[in-house]
């Protein structure tokens, strides 16, 4: 094996990617290993147009083109691959992907979350055309629009609030009639006008238009069984979030739904170890947010560094 490297960055996306730029303009020399989405969730989004800098707003895989070259531009080594083992029981730590094996001094770890979906058939293909998992995102291509919230949580409230800034009408889809979301969330839905409720039911297939388009969604009655079909020009997930910290498991304190646990800004359980974007953020999840904080893992990551010399 090589000599350990200063610092490898696991996952990409703004965190990863800004932590990259950090980190190699301090003369870290990081490594990145990509992940198996390089770019991360801004690369299944469309126009990005609440991102400082971008006035005209740009698309989400060509800002993450950017990001990557910026990356690039100072040394960041980037690697392609999915990380499968970090081990932090010893130093240097090792980290092993599908086709390599590094040890470093530092880790960042940055794989973010993935917004969970319905796995229900051709949902790749209607992502992006009339459905999506991010409100703040596309709301603002359905003006007028009538629209659908999947979803019974926090997010589905605020979502559909959030929403009707641009729709005509949103209807909340939940599959049951109890909620998730907190009082205060459902009660401010449940007084917004454009919003109505459509409860115990379930979807169970994406309704597309002869071109392509989604068009409506169908769903089954959880307590009849009965199938029936909803129209929409738009379907927004918000069923929840999964954060992609399976390989930490029992290595980082992680919270009850798996996000890792920082202090003291990006600092995780264990020393040396850092984390940032939406792995550690269950509350913002922006691409600025993100980019912000991989920008404080390279400077911790540094300044920690800095105190293990000598
Ligand atoms: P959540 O609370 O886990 O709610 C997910 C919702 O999606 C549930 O109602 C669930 O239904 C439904 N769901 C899950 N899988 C489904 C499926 N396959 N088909 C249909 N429906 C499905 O997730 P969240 O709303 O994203 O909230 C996550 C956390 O973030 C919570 O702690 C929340 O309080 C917090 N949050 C806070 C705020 C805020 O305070 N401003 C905003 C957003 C989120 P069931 O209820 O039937 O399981």
């Amino acid at each position: 094996m090589s000599d350990p490297r200063n610092v490898i960055i696991i996952g990409s996306g703004p965190a990863g990617y800004t932590a990259g730029i950090y980190a190699s303009r301090a003369n870290l020399k990081p490594l990145m290993v990509e992940g198996m989405q390089p770019g991360g969730q801004l690369t299944i989004t469309t126009d990005v147009e609440n991102y400082p800098g971008y006035p005209e707003g740009i698309m989400g895989p060509a800002m993450m083109e950017e990001f990557r070259a910026q990356a690039e531009r100072f040394g960041t080594q980037i690697e392609l691959g999915q990380v499968t083992e970090l081990d932090v029981s010893s130093r240097p730590f090792k980290v092993k992907s599908d086709f390599e094996e590094w040890e470093t001094h530092s880790v960042i770890v940055s794989t973010g979350a993935s917004a969970r979906l319905l796995g229900l058939d051709g949902e790749s293909e209607v992502m992006g055309r009339g459905l999506s998992a991010c409100a703040t995102c596309d709301g603002a291509f359905f003006p007028d629009k009538e629209v659908i919230v999947v979803g019974g949580g926090d997010s589905a409230m605020e979502e559909a609030n959030f929403l009707t800034r641009f729709a005509k009408k949103v209807t909340i889809l939940h599959r049951r009639e109890e909620f998730r979301a907190s009082k205060i969330m459902l009660e401010r839905a449940q007084k917004n006008s454009k919003i109505e409720f459509v409860l115990n039911q379930s979807p169970v297939e994406y309704l597309r238009a002869d071109d392509g388009k989604l068009r409506g969604v169908a769903v089954e009655g959880t307590k009849t069984g009965e199938r029936s079909e909803l129209d929409c020009d738009g379907l927004f997930l918000a069923i929840g979030h999964v954060p992609n910290s399976k390989i930490f498991k029992g290595k980082l304190d992680l919270d009850d739904d798996g996000y890792i646990i920082v202090h003291d800004g990006t600092a995780t359980s264990v020393e040396g170890v850092f984390a940032a974007g939406d792995i550690a953020d269950r509350r913002y999840r922006q691409a600025i947010t993100a980019a912000g904080m991989g920008c404080m893992a390279a400077i911790d990551a540094e300044r920690w560094l800095e105190s293990q010399e000598g």
